[in-house]
């Protein structure tokens, strides 16, 4: 009660001069006194429960999913408590399992510092500087104290935000301890009265709960988004299978009947004894035909089964020190008769001192063996280009070639079983569409990484990096 209205009560019972009242009067004055605090009581929780409707009323009108809805639901409370900043944490626990919290939401009286936007108030420990608050808090009680109060740690984190009393409330959800909700008076050092901690504390328990019901209403969303994406993922996959299935039979077939096709004509013309005159050319092509239909059935048999080991990770690897040298100039040798077919040049860029290498050698040599060779083969006239680049941690092979290029459409998908950027049944090329695939998935087994950039009628520059250790076996 301020001077003026003891002054008036003094007045009203005629003792405005200084005088030494009698009992009567002393006790009439006190009753007034009295009658005078209740109403400013009164006054003073009516007001409370206003801005605690309000404050309900706010949390309900905004959207469930902001956070930032919680600063407008803040302000009643800060403006009928007094204070200068109110704020509110929620707990968590941090990547490293430790438990912390972190400011989500604040109102500021006018003229006050915001902290909302301090970095020091995001996953804050509070192991490493609220260790009693969290033992108070997680018991229940609230944390009520002056500055003269505060010890080392608050001193250090509360200081500099010019806080002279604080009065922390801990949100229990179910008993337990969800967050806080504070109130600062940076404005003088005194204490909140048992009415306002009694009526910001039933504010807390209903802010508490909405939090955890909007916790709640997270967890279900973000479930539900799992849930989808997991069905969808498995709706993908079968149908990746049966595309792949497909595909299978497709390359299994085709081959197949060329090989029963020409081994047909070539026995019906042997059974009507015909033979004759089948001219030797004619026979000789057929027999071609038949030969190369089942080299191709064989690499396509040979690849499915590596893919197949690849994909289920049952590849055994081998780790063993790679002579660098050695293993690219035998791939040099084994290709430069593959380029110089469609008047192709290899050329390669190797430096002097490759350093060590530990990885599968056969490996290595099968996936840089199918980007030459897809080189050579997707290349006429051009160059073709091996260049090595020794850097501290990894190897970088990279085939380039001036060939024929792939448009952006197909540059990802060539790396899918069986798809060939020329889809078309007239393709112009011989291969089985499983090289990429096959070498990606040993890319990554061998712990590296197999990447391209091309451009159509430009040419295309496939990059494996390979770690100089292999990755720990699993
Ligand atoms: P394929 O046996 O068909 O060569 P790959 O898996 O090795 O199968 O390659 C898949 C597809 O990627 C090829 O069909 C081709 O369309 C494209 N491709 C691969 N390498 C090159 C390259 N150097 N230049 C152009 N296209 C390429």
């Amino acid at each position: 009660m301020d001077l003026r209205r003891i002054q008036s009560h003094l007045a009203a019972l005629g003792l405005e001069r200084a005088q030494a009242p009698d009992a009567a009067a002393w006790r009439q004055f006190l009753a007034r006194v009295e009658a005078d605090s209740g109403d400013a009581a009164l006054l003073r929780r009516e007001r409370y429960l206003e801005a605690v409707v309000e404050m309900q009323s706010r949390l309900l009108s905004t959207p469930s999913d902001q956070l930032g809805a919680f600063n407008h639901a803040l302000a009643p409370l800060g403006e009928a408590a007094g204070a200068s900043r109110v704020y509110l944490f929620e707990n968590h626990s941090g990547a490293d399992g430790t438990r912390q919290t972190s400011q989500r939401a604040e109102w500021c009286a006018p003229g006050v510092t915001p902290e909302i936007d301090n970095p020091d108030l995001q996953g804050l420990s509070y192991d490493d500087f609220l260790p009693r608050w969290a033992a108070v808090m997680g018991a229940g009680q609230r944390v009520e104290k002056l500055h003269t109060e505060f010890d080392e740690l608050e001193r250090e984190l509360l200081g500099p935000q010019g806080i002279l009393s604080i009065l922390v409330i801990p949100l229990m959800v179910d008993g337990a301890f969800t967050g806080f909700i504070g109130f600062d008076n940076c404005a003088s050092a005194t204490r909140w009265g048992k009415i306002d901690v009694q009526l910001l504390s039933a504010a807390a328990t209903q802010i508490g709960l909405v939090l955890a019901q909007r916790r709640a209403q997270r967890r279900l969303q973000a479930a539900n988004a799992e849930v989808t994406e997991a069905r969808d993922r498995a709706v993908e996959a079968t149908q990746a299978k049966s595309v792949f299935l497909a595909k299978i039979s497709h390359e299994l077939r085709t081959p197949l009947n060329a090989i029963l096709g020409y081994t047909e004509l070539l026995l019906e013309a042997e059974e009507d004894d015909a033979i004759d005159l089948v001219d030797d050319a004619q026979r000789h092509l057929d027999l071609e035909r038949i030969y190369r239909s089942s080299r191709h059935l064989l690499n396509v048999i040979n690849d499915l089964l590596d893919l197949s080991r690849a994909e289920a990770d049952r590849v055994v690897l081998r780790r063993e020190v790679i002579d660098l040298d050695a293993l690219l100039s035998d791939l040099l040798s084994a290709t430069r008769h593959l380029a110089r077919r469609q008047g192709n040049t290899l050329t390669a860029a190797i430096p002097d001192a490759l350093g060590s290498l530990v990885s599968d050698r056969t490996r290595v040599h099968q996936i840089l063996l199918n980007l030459l060779s897809n080189a050579c083969k997707y290349t006429f006239d051009g160059t073709i280009r091996l260049v090595v680049r020794a850097l501290e941690e990894t190897v970088e092979f990279a085939v380039e070639d001036t060939g024929i290029g792939i448009d952006a459409a197909h540059l990802e998908r060539i790396f899918d079983a069986f798809t060939q950027a020329d889809d078309a049944p007239t393709r112009s090329f011989e291969g089985t569409g499983l090289g990429l695939t096959i070498s990606r998935h040993l890319c990554r087994l061998l712990g590296g990484e197999l990447l391209v950039a091309s451009a159509p009628g430009r040419g295309s520059t496939f990059t494996f990096v390979l770690p100089r250790q292999p990755p720990a076996p699993r």
